[in-house]
C-alpha cells in the first residue's frame, strides 16, 4: 500500500477524484474509468471495477452500481483515462535487461568507430570494472555491413577484455585481451557444437565468435554474485512495470537466477509477475523433474516450462534452413541444439509434465520442433498441454497450419519483423518471406499466439509491440501502408496478444489476462483509449499507472521505488 503522502501525489498527478483515504485497510477499492476494455468476452467494457485489499476483482459494472453495493469503499476515479489489463511480455529477458543498463548500450551504433567511441565513453564513466562488456551492435546498420574482427578494437582497448555481444544475442564480437583469456587455443579448423569461430585466411580467429561459440568467451568473464543477479533482476523488472508490464515470461532462466528470483518474492520485491522458464536441459530443469512445478506462495513467481533452442537467429545467419540463405548460397544456418539432445530433452518434459517452449527462427528449426512435439506429445496433443515456439519467425509453408493442428502456441514479437523488414527479404528470398513473420495466417489458421518483445534484443516497451503488431512499419511510419501489410493485427488482436493469450501462455488466463470477477486486479491506466486512437499513435500510447494485485506498483511522475 502506498503511503498517504504518495497517493495524494498519485491523486494530483493524475487529477482524480480521490475520496475516502482514510478508510479502513481493508475496504474494497473502486476505480472508474473513461472506459475499462476488460478482455473478457462475455462483458468487454465497463465504467468501473472494485478489487478486495487483496487484489482481487469483486465486481465489474456501471460506478454508480459499485458504489451503491461497497458504500464503504475508498474510490479512484481516473477520468478521462482508459484501464485495460496489464500488459504481459510472453517473452523476454529481465536479468539481460537488466544487465544491459549495466554495460555499454551499442544499439543504433552507425559504424565500428562509432562503437569504439561509445566505449571509450562508458570506460571512462565505469572504471572499477575488469571487463569491458557492450551489447547491441548490428553490422547491418554499418556502411560495409561486414562483420567486425578483435583489430578493429585493439588500438583502442590494448589490454583491458572487450566483450560485446550482437543485437540479436547470437554473435559476440570479441578483442584479443579477450581472446587470451579464454584457455584454449582458437586457431586450427575446429568448431565447437553449435557453434562457429570465425577465422582469417592464416586461421587465425578474427575476435567473431557465432551461438555456442560464445560460451568460450562467456565462460572466462567473472561470474555474477549473488546481489549483482538480485540488483540485474530488479533493474529488469522496474524497467519493464514503468512501460505498463504486469507479467513477463523470463525466456530461460538458470537455477542461481530462479534462487535471486526466490528471495526477492520472499522478501516481497517481485513488481510484476514472473513466468519464468527453466534455462535448456540443465539444474532448474531437474529441479522440475525432481521437485515438481513451481510456484511462490505470493503468485508472483512460477516456474513450470523449459525454453530450449533448435537454432540461431537470422541476422546473423545462424537460423537453420532448408534450403542456403539466399544471401549466402552454401549456408543453411545452425542446429544450435544437435536433433538427439533436442529430442531427448522434449522427452523428458513430457515425462516430468513440463511445458515446452522451444525457440526455433529459421524454417528448418521450426519443422524440426514441430516433428518432435508430435512425436513426443503423439495422441495428447489434442490436448491441454500448451507447448510453445518461441519466435516461428520464417515457417515453410506447409508448415503453417500444423501449429495449430499440434495445439502449439506461437510465441511472437512484433518488433522483430520491423527491426527485420530491411534485410529479412535478402536473406530468405521472396518466396520463403511468405511463411515468415505471418502473423495473419498464423491466427486464421487457428493457431493461439502470445506476444513478446524479447527484451532487451527489442526495446521492453510493449507499446512498440503493440504499433508494430497493427502497423508492420518503423518508427517513422515506413514504409507507408506497412511491410507485407496482408500479415497485420488489429489492435485488438495485438493486445489480446499482450493480454490474454500470454496469459494462457503461461497457464495463468484464469488469474489474469483479463479484468473480471476473482481475476487479480492487475492493469494498466492510460491516457488514450488504445482500441480506438489510429494504430499510428499506439507508440504514443500514454503509460499513467501500472497495478499489480490492485496496488500501484508504477505511477507517471513519480519516482520509482529503488
Ligand atoms: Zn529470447
Amino acid at each position: 500500500m502506498l503511503p498517504p503522502r504518495r497517493r495524494s501525489i498519485a491523486c494530483a498527478i493524475f487529477l482524480l477524484v480521490c475520496t475516502g483515504l482514510a478508510q479502513a485497510a481493508d475496504a474494497p477499492t473502486i476505480i472508474s474509468a473513461a472506459r475499462i476494455h476488460t478482455m473478457d468476452a462475455a462483458r468487454p467494457h465497463v465504467q468501473a471495477m472494485a478489487f478486495d485489499a487483496q487484489g482481487r476483482i469483486i465486481e465489474l459494472g456501471d460506478t454508480k452500481a459499485l458504489r451503491k453495493l461497497h458504500p464503504q469503499a475508498r474510490h479512484i476515479d481516473v477520468g478521462s483515462a482508459t484501464i485495460i489489463p496489464g500488459l504481459i511480455d510472453a517473452h523476454g529477458h529481465v536479468s539481460g535487461l537488466g544487465q544491459a543498463s549495466l554495460t555499454a548500450d551499442l544499439t543504433g551504433t552507425r559504424s565500428k568507430r562509432d562503437v569504439v567511441e561509445r566505449l571509450r565513453e562508458f570506460a571512462e564513466r565505469n572504471p572499477g570494472e575488469s571487463w569491458l562488456i557492450g551489447r547491441g551492435w548490428d553490422q547491418n546498420d554499418w556502411p560495409q555491413k561486414r562483420f567486425p574482427s578483435a583489430a578493429d578494437l585493439d588500438a583502442a582497448f590494448p589490454d583491458r577484455p572487450v566483450w560485446l555481444e550482437r543485437v540479436d544475442g547470437h554473435a559476440g564480437w570479441a578483442n584479443s585481451a579477450a581472446l587470451k583469456q579464454i584457455g584454449r587455443d582458437l586457431r586450427g579448423e575446429w568448431q565447437p557444437d553449435g557453434g562457429r569461430i570465425e577465422r582469417d585466411a592464416s586461421g587465425a580467429p578474427t575476435g567473431l565468435l557465432i551461438d555456442e561459440a560464445m560460451k568460450l568467451v562467456d565462460s572466462a568473464t567473472p561470474a555474477a554474485d549473488d546481489a549483482t543477479l538480485e540488483r540485474r533482476l530488479s533493474l529488469g523488472m522496474q524497467l519493464a512495470v514503468q512501460h505498463g508490464l504486469t507479467g513477463v515470461h523470463d525466456a530461460g532462466v538458470r537455477i542461481e537466477e530462479l534462487r535471486a528470483y526466490q528471495r526477492l518474492a520472499d522478501r516481497g520485491e517481485l513488481p510484476l509477475r514472473i513466468n519464468a522458464m527453466a534455462d535448456g536441459n540443465a539444474a532448474a530443469f531437474d529441479s522440475l523433474c525432481k521437485d515438481g512445478l513451481y510456484r511462490h506462495p505470493n503468485g508472483r513467481l512460477q516456474m513450470r516450462s523449459v525454453k530450449l533452442y533448435a537454432d540461431g537467429a537470422l541476422g546473423s545467419r545462424g537460423a537453420a534452413m532448408l534450403a542456403p540463405y539466399s544471401d549466402d548460397p552454401g549456408n543453411r544456418g545452425i542446429l544450435v541444439t544437435s536433433e538427439q539432445a533436442l529430442a531427448d530433452a522434449i522427452t523428458k518434459a513430457r515425462r516430468c509434465g513440463v511445458q515446452v517452449a522451444t525457440h526455433a527462427i529459421g524454417d528448418r528449426g521450426n519443422r524440426i520442433v514441430l516433428d518432435q512435439y508430435a512425436r513426443a506429445l503423439g495422441s495428447a496433443a489434442k490436448g491441454d498441454h500448451r507447448w510453445r515456439i518461441e519466435h516461428a519467425q520464417v515457417l515453410a509453408l506447409q508448415d503453417l497450419p500444423r501449429l495449430a493442428k499440434l495445439h502449439v502456441i506461437a510465441s511472437m514479437q512484433p518488433t522483430h519483423a520491423t527491426s527485420d523488414m530491411p534485410w529479412a527479404g535478402d536473406r530468405v528470398g521472396q518466396q520463403r518471406i511468405a511463411g515468415a513473420y505471418a502473423w495473419r495466417q498464423l491466427v486464421d489458421s487457428g493457431a493461439r499466439m502470445a506476444l513478446g518483445s524479447d527484451f532487451p534484443v527489442e526495446s521492453v516497451d510493449p507499446r512498440l509491440g503493440l504499433y508494430a503488431a497493427a502497423t508492420r512499419t518503423d518508427a517513422a511510419g515506413k514504409p507507408s501502408g506497412g511491410w507485407r501489410p496482408q500479415e497485420m493485427l488489429t489492435a485488438a488482436e495485438a493486445l489480446r496478444g499482450f493480454t490474454l493469450d500470454a496469459a494462457y501462455a503461461g497457464f495463468n488466463e484464469t488469474d489474469v489476462g483479463s479484468l473480471k470477477t476473482g481475476k487479480r486486479a492487475d492493469f494498466v491506466v492510460v491516457a488514450q483509449d488504445p482500441l480506438s486512437i489510429k494504430p499510428s499513435q499506439l507508440r504514443m500510447l500514454d503509460i499513467r499507472a501500472t497495478y499489480v494485485d490492485g496496488r500501484p506498483v508504477y505511477e507517471a511522475g513519480s519516482t520509482p521505488a529503488k
